[in-house]
């Protein structure tokens, strides 16, 4: 937990990584672990190859968050590429590994699926997972939300329709796609309110140090860019270090107005980067 400096209250601090492609790169992500260790987050998450691809990969190193940083790890998890006897594999071999925390998600079609296959997944939704981990029992659950919807939903209304289900099914954590417009995440938070949504919410920041960032993970994801930030893009277009401090500052300012505005929880997409987390979180304390 770090306290808000502006409201005196413990708030949820934790960051996300990803597995490495290459298997020789696992010590980089060890390495960058215990550079993020010294923080003392809460949890630190770890990705889910899209269909389960690296899937035994997010089990090692979910084990070594918990087991050797002793920070606790949470494994994300998806329904995509999922069976009923994989499910049940994953969930011993996690327990096996005392990691206790997943972030269970619908997922979305690899590239080297067909349209059919995706069609005919055992598993449709993120709820589908989340029932059946609950079945098994013994992990603490959390799941995706989207402060402006998920891209296939036609609507907000529909989408907080089934984000209630989740949480109704027992999650006890929301962590947010990433967002760079703090008022639409504000408009987000009080329909969870209104719908007696009481799950813990950590705002997903994801730190922009590069200027081609924006065209791969963020357009994936549908968040909108506010012309402040599409202005830093063009100003450090030439200029990476610029880029890489402007990006940061952008989050911190993102970040301690979010503080300034009560939340619960700031999650970080560190995006495997220790140094760019370390600096954001000596900022905000
Ligand atoms: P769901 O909650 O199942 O929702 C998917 C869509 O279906 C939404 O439009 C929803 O409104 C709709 N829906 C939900 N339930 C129903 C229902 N019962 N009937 C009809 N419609 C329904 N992907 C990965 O592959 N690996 C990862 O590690 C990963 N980590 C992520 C971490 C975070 C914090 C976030 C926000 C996303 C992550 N993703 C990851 C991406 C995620 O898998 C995609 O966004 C995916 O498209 C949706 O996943 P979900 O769990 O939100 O799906």
């Amino acid at each position: 937990m770090i306290r808000n400096k502006f409201t005196g209250d413990e708030v949820v601090f934790s960051c996300e990584v990803f597995p490495p492609k290459r298997d020789d790169d696992i010590y980089e992500i060890f390495q960058t672990l215990d550079a993020i260790e010294d923080l003392k987050p809460d949890y630190i998450s770890v990705t889910y190859g899209a269909g389960g691809s690296n899937s035994k990969k997010t089990a090692k190193i979910s084990s070594y968050i918990q087991n050797v940083c002793d920070v606790e790890a949470l494994a994300h998890m998806t329904a995509v590429g999922m069976t009923h006897d994989s499910l049940k594999e994953r969930l011993a071999e996690l327990r096996k590994k005392a990691v206790l925390r997943i972030l269970a998600l619908r997922g979305d079609k690899p590239r080297t699926m067909t349209d059919e296959e995706f069609e005919q997944r055992e598993f449709r939704y993120a709820s589908d997972l989340i029932r059946e981990i609950r079945e098994f029992g013994g992990f603490r659950i959390a799941a995706a939300c989207y402060p402006e919807k998920h891209p296939e939903s036609p609507d907000v209304e529909t989408d907080l329709k089934f984000l209630k289900e989740k949480c109704d099914l027992g999650v006890e954590d929301l962590i947010t796609q990433m967002f760079f417009d703090n008022e639409k995440f504000y408009r987000f938070r009080e329909r969870l309110d209104q719908m007696g949504i009481s799950a813990s919410l950590h705002a997903g920041i994801m730190p922009i140090t590069k200027v081609n960032q924006l065209g791969t993970s963020v357009s994936l994801s549908g968040s909108s860019v506010p012309t402040e930030l599409s202005n830093l893009i063009a100003k450090y277009a030439e200029d990476p270090a610029g880029m890489r401090q402007a990006g940061i500052e952008f989050a911190v300012r993102q970040v301690e107005d979010l503080l300034k505005h009560g939340i619960s929880g700031i999650h970080i997409y560190s995006m495997n980067k220790a140094d760019v987390t370390n600096e954001i979180y000596k900022a905000i304390l």
